[in-house]
């Protein structure tokens, strides 16, 4: 099956709006074995729009779209559709009492407008979306489907996979040849060295292997191609046993697992309780950490010390600021111990530095320190100058600590297999 993406929206291509739509789906296609060939972004403007879905009508066996199906007047998607395969639309009126509801449910009467919300074509059948008023369009004609689906993502996502997705993988099933993926999450081994480490392997094709560099590590993506899930799994399994056996602890975690939440479970593991305090940061750290769900089993607090005084006010020694300055490895790694004392947890991290983008204390922008203290070990620290931007120099310094937690905590907990 060949497939094509269309979104839909003026603000997409005035840049206000980033196209995730486009890439949450083009990530999920080739699990179900479909090829995707073409993606277009198209403003809303009827003879445009009308033109983009004819062209993906004409040469894809699937066409999905995302956006437009809102209830105002610039939401034309529907209004396309039905142009391009000159068909009437009517109101359903099953749609209508479902909406009505929808709106008697929130106590608010329904605009008239939102009526179009309720409209299908003879080749149209509703999707459901209970996180809004917009249903999708299952149209299908010829052999050849579209599927329009909202435009704000929670919407779409939900859409995808309880009803688009599942339908799509009965369509294909028996037929296709699905790519499945599985990637290896490695932190303190630079692209280099991991693709050297590796490169016995890097000659296998099915499955194929590729080492990328991303903001939080290198990663290995292992890609292989089967008639089936199960047995892509299969032909995976031995690599990536190999992969962790060469890159031992360097693998923090896979998938979509993220560094927070590998953290998470290691304190988890070893019944430790995590406090920070944070500088230049101003709380990303702690935003950080609490986005994963159960973090208040391990996560104490963190706190904000954005000036000198606050710092010495929740218990960092002054005559170390005096002595170093409040940019500096000794004033990271006493705010993590302040903090560790103060909130009574086991492990306490500490970030100072300058987000930039000018210098302070004679330090230039993008100087990071992190500090680290906990009962069980030596106080420790990573200190690196990072010149990228003051929203990317926080973001680093954050993947820093939790990459030096984790250090510290493998270094000395050590952890179960994972
Ligand atoms: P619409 O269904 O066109 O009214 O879109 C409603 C909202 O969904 C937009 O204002 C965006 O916030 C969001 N949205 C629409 N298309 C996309 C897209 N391709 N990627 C991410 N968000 C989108
Ligand atoms: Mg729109």
């Amino acid at each position: 099956m060949q497939a094509e993406l269309i979104s839909i929206g003026t603000e997409l291509l005035l840049g206000e709006i980033l196209d995730t739509n486009a890439q949450y789906l083009a990530a999920r296609l080739p699990a179900l074995g479909i090829d995707l060939f073409y993606t277009s972004k198209v403003g809303d403007n009827m003879d445009r729009l009308t033109e983009v879905i004819e062209r993906a009508w004409g040469r894809s066996d699937l066409v999905l779209t995302t956006g437009g199906l809102g209830p105002t007047e610039d939401d034309l998607t529907r209004e396309a559709i039905a142009r391009v395969l000159g068909e009437e639309s009517s109101v359903d009126p099953e749609l209508e009492r479902q909406l009505r509801e929808f709106f008697a449910q929130r106590s608010a009467t329904m605009p008239e407008r939102n009526l179009k919300q309720a409209m299908l074509i003879p080749s149209s059948r509703a999707i459901p979306n209970p996180r809004g008023t917009a249903p999708g369009w299952w149209v299908e004609r010829q052999g050849h489907i579209i599927v329009a689906m909202p435009g704000p993502p929670s919407e779409m996502q939900r859409m995808w996979e309880r009803e688009v997705a599942p339908e799509l993988e009965r369509r294909t099933a028996g037929q296709r040849t699905v790519l499945v993926t599985r990637t290896l999450k490695t932190m303190g081994i630079g692209e280099g060295h991991v693709d050297e480490l590796v490169s016995p392997l890097l000659k296998s094709t099915n499955p194929s292997i590729g080492v990328y560099a991303r903001p939080d590590g290198v990663q290995l993506r292992i890609a292989a191609k089967a008639s089936s899930r199960e047995e892509a799994q299969r032909l995976m399994q031995p690599l990536e046993e190999e992969m962790r056996r060469i890159l031992g602890d360097a693998v923090w975690g896979a998938d979509d697992d993220t560094l927070e939440s590998a953290i998470g479970d290691l304190l988890q593991r070893n019944h430790l309780t995590l406090a920070t305090m944070e500088s230049c940061t101003g709380g990303l750290l702690a935003n950080t950490i609490t986005n994963v769900p159960g973090s208040s089993a391990y996560f104490r607090s963190g706190l904000v010390a954005y000036n000198a005084e606050t710092k010495i006010a929740w218990g960092v020694d002054p005559e170390i600021i005096a002595q170093y300055g409040a940019i500096s490895a000794e004033c990271a790694r006493d705010m993590a111990r302040a903090v560790r004392e103060r909130l009574n947890a086991d492990v306490g991290v500490g970030i100072t530095g300058v987000a930039g983008p000018d210098p302070e204390e004679e330090k230039p922008p993008g100087t990071i320190h992190v500090g680290f203290d906990a009962a069980f070990t030596v106080p420790q620290h990573v200190s690196y100058q990072f010149a990228q931007g003051r929203e990317a120099v926080k973001r680093r310094a954050v993947t820093t600590a939790l990459a030096l937690t984790r250090r510290v905590l493998l270094e000395s907990k050590g952890h179960e297999p994972v």
